[in-house]
């Protein structure tokens, strides 16, 4: 079964920029009023890097993070589901999903993955 994806982004009812995670005041205009919104649709890589020594939890060789955003703007930190970084690219197309991306404490820790549409 597929997982909502567990993000609730805050978009300034002023001017319309989108703060994930949440800030007291808007970045741009400094307005207190948000509207919380959901990530929307497919995400569009931005950034990636793969990362070695991971922390306890892992049970990974090393990861790989990247940031996308999502069709409604919302941007998210996740795992990139890629064997290496050589599969990918900026701009590149990614399914997002909600899995668990670690154990904390006995139980599974949920967290934003992308998988690159081939
Ligand atoms: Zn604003």
């Amino acid at each position: 079964m597929k997982k909502e994806i567990g993000i609730t982004a805050y978009k300034c009812r002023k001017c319309g920029k989108i703060h994930y995670p949440f800030h007291d005041r808007c970045l741009a205009c400094k307005g207190r009023e948000f509207e919380q919104i959901k990530p929307e649709g497919d995400v569009t890589l931005l950034a990636y890097t793969a990362i070695f020594n991971l922390p306890w939890g892992f049970d990974q060789r090393f990861l790989i993070l990247g940031v996308a955003e999502f069709e409604n703007h919302v941007k998210a930190m996740g795992q990139i589901k890629a064997e290496s970084v050589d599969q990918l690219k900026a701009g590149m197309k990614m399914k997002p999903s909600w899995e668990p991306v670690r154990v904390q404490y006995g139980e599974d820790v949920y967290g934003l993955k992308f998988e690159p549409m081939e």
